[in-house]
């Protein structure tokens, strides 16, 4: 197919994943529901707990998308702490998948209040960002999208201020054999076909899956959190549903 990346050379690669989330901003939504069976939503919010950001936080949320994270994150802190000077910044290289997102918050009761503010930017480059100016940075579902992980790394240590964490919730490896097979059929053959009846749309799909299928196992995205500077505790990384999905996470200490 065409976003089969294979024979794509390295600077073709940010425009055609521009043009899978383009294609899909508008059905984006509706579709991590039925890919995931509403799974997806039980992740995030297992991170914004984990996360347990106290009031006042400064939030960097990167590849951000319709705003899952940053919604999450702002209403944890209404609903735990009836804070309303927590604020986050909501960056995405993606104009339709940013404009989703916006859209959503104006709609919401943070509309009008200065708690959520919007980014065009890449990952691997946050030249608007000054250095150490957040408490917390996250990037949720976005990394295994960009070219460089590293750069992407080193641009999060950056930007947080020193005692701040990196938090990261991705795809990761399955190690039981049996829930592999079955995930894996699951990935290569339902989700595309779902991709195909819901978004009218099978290779941006295709590509997804095949994004998750190459995106380092979890020991080695620990190993590069580490080589960009961050501390980590443990082995630094929790796995969630069978490592379907991972949680890591890393302090700038
Ligand atoms: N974080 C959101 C969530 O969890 O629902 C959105 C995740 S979505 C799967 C991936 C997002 O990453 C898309 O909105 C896409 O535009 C964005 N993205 C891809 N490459 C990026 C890059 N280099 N810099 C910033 N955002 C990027």
């Amino acid at each position: 197919t065409h976003f089969g990346f294979k024979n794509v050379p390295e600077s073709m690669k940010e425009n055609l994943v521009g043009q899978v989330f383009e294609n899909v901003a508008t059905k984006y939504d509706v579709m991590n529901d039925a890919m995931s069976l509403g799974v997806h939503r039980l992740w995030k919010d297992h991170f914004i707990r984990t996360m347990a950001p106290g009031p006042g936080t400064k939030l960097l949320d990167v590849a951000g998308g319709t705003g899952d994270i940053a919604m999450g994150f702002l209403n944890y802190c209404k609903e735990i702490h009836g804070d309303a000077s927590a604020q986050v910044t909501l960056l995405d290289i993606n104009p339709k998948m940013l404009e989703v997102g916006k859209k959503r918050f104006a709609k919401s009761s943070y509309n009008h209040t200065s708690q959520a503010t919007f980014e065009i930017g890449n990952a691997e480059n946050l030249s608007s960002i000054p250095s150490n100016s957040f408490d917390v940075y996250t990037i949720a579902f976005g990394i295994r999208n960009c070219t460089h992980i590293d750069r992407v790394l080193r641009e999060a240590y950056r930007t947080l201020k020193p005692g701040g964490r990196f938090m990261c919730l991705e795809f990761g490896k399955v190690q039981n054999p049996l829930i592999s097979s079955i995930y894996n059929f699951y990935s290569f053959q339902i989700i595309p076909v779902i991709g195909q009846i819901i978004a009218a749309d099978r290779d941006s799909y295709q590509y997804l899956v095949e994004s998750i299928r190459r995106f380092p196992s979890q020991e080695q995205f620990a190993e590069m959190i580490k080589d960009a500077g961050f501390t980590i505790v443990g082995d630094g990384w929790e796995d969630l549903t069978f490592g379907i999905v991972a949680l890591h996470s890393g302090f700038k200490l």
